[in-house]
């Protein structure tokens, strides 16, 4: 158990969530295995939630309440507890997977898990993300609603001086193995390194994200659950014609890669995909010109306005469709399909609003990943500039 509890500290450290030994796990190893963590975020995190968390409890919410798909789904709103009481925590905690605590002018985290530490780490990983993307989505929708304050603005130039450089334009490419992938083994090989290198780059969180690749006519696809980065045994094959699938464990978006797959074979004849949550690409997914549009607040399964993520100076044009996870009417599976097979070039990838990216690669995961990043990089200069452009 100690080892687990090390393992999920030194993975919040390594994802920069935290700095090193800024966390405390506990866990209570019985017939259940509970776990609680109390952490504290750093740079860029600790400056968002700080912020969000101040300004839950001067509006009398004290609740943050974020509008990516991850959070609605997993965690809903998160509660802000003022100071750092058990009572206040434990309450809190009674209601949601995890909750911010305002303590000293500083934003701690606390979050458990009932059967593993993974759970407590997972949440408070993905409580990060929700919060990074609520407070950069609602700068820019003061931005255009004019409602942006001094103070507003003067937190947002703290705020992005930590943000960290991407790290694409650090390192670039990483080096990924080159297809097409003959055998099973070799596929499998290819689809750990893509994993890991992309939670690596912070384009998804581990426990999020998915990715698969199509042999013949079997797709081998990443399990439901399963951590990115440590995909190892998680990967099913699944055959087209439904003959043999763990359907049970693939992943909850199979059926979209299914379709992707079946068109392209008739089509451009992609052989990868990839999906990732890159915080930019979801940030400006969530911003619309459309200020009064009859659908606001079910953008995420209704909306009708055909948009994009567009750069002509390289020929980028991404579309960004609405579609909840799963198989439902309004599920991804029916509009990220066609989204995706319609695009062309070398750079092919779809927006699921609110929610990730899903780039396709020909022959392996190299321009799948190439899309993936560079995809998100426009989009973080593009955010920017949109901001500037509204003079916020
Ligand atoms: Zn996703």
């Amino acid at each position: 158990m100690t080892s687990l509890l090390a393992k999920y500290a030194a993975k919040l450290a390594a994802t920069g969530l935290i700095a090193p030994g800024d966390v405390l796990m506990a866990a209570l190893d019985d017939e259940l295995i509970s776990a609680l963590l109390l952490a504290r975020p750093s740079g860029v995190y600790q400056a968002v939630m700080a912020e969000l968390a101040r300004q839950a409890l001067a509006d009398g919410s004290a609740s943050i309440t974020p509008g990516d798909c991850e959070t609605r789904t997993f965690l809903h709103d998160l509660p802000v507890v003022d100071g750092l009481s058990a009572e206040g925590v434990v309450q809190a905690l009674r209601q949601r997977k995890g909750c911010v605590i305002l303590h000293k002018g500083e934003a701690l985290v606390a979050s458990f898990g009932t059967v593993s530490p993974e759970q407590a780490y997972v949440t408070m990983s993905s409580m990060c993300f929700a919060c990074f993307v609520a407070y950069f989505a609602e700068h820019l929708r003061r931005a255009r609603l004019g409602t942006l304050t001094p103070e507003r603005r003067a937190a947002f130039s703290r705020v992005t001086a930590l943000l960290p450089l991407d790290r694409g334009e650090i390192d670039g490419m990483p080096d990924l193995l080159p297809g097409p992938f003959e055998s099973e083994d070799a596929a499998r090989e290819a689809m750990i390194q893509a994993g890991r290198h992309t939670v690596e780059y912070g384009l998804v969180d581990s426990y999020f994200g998915n990715i698969s690749y199509r042999l013949g006519d079997t797709i081998l696809i990443s399990q439901t659950g399963s951590s990115l980065d440590e995909l190892g045994p998680c990967i099913d094959p699944c055959r087209l014609d439904g003959s043999s699938c763990a359907g049970i464990t693939a992943s909850s978006e199979y059926s979209a890669h299914k379709a992707v797959y079946e068109a392209e074979m008739a089509g451009a004849g992609a052989r990868a995909i990839l999906h990732g949550h890159p915080r930019f690409s979801v940030i400006l997914s969530l911003d619309c010109e459309r200020l009064d549009c009859p659908n606001l607040g079910e953008c995420h399964r209704a909306c009708d306005t055909p948009r994009a993520v567009v750069d002509d100076s390289c020929g980028l044009s991404v579309p960004i469709v609405p579609g909840e996870v799963g198989t439902g009417p309004f599920g991804l599976c029916n509009t990220l399909p066609p989204a995706l097979n319609a695009t062309t070039g070398g750079k092919r990838g779809a927006i699921v609003y609110g929610h990730g990216l899903f780039t396709l690669g020909a022959a392996d995961f190299r321009d799948a990943f190439a899309s993936l990043m560079d995809v998100e990089h426009f989009c973080r200069a593009e955010y920017f500039r949109r901001v500037a452009e509204l003079g916020g």
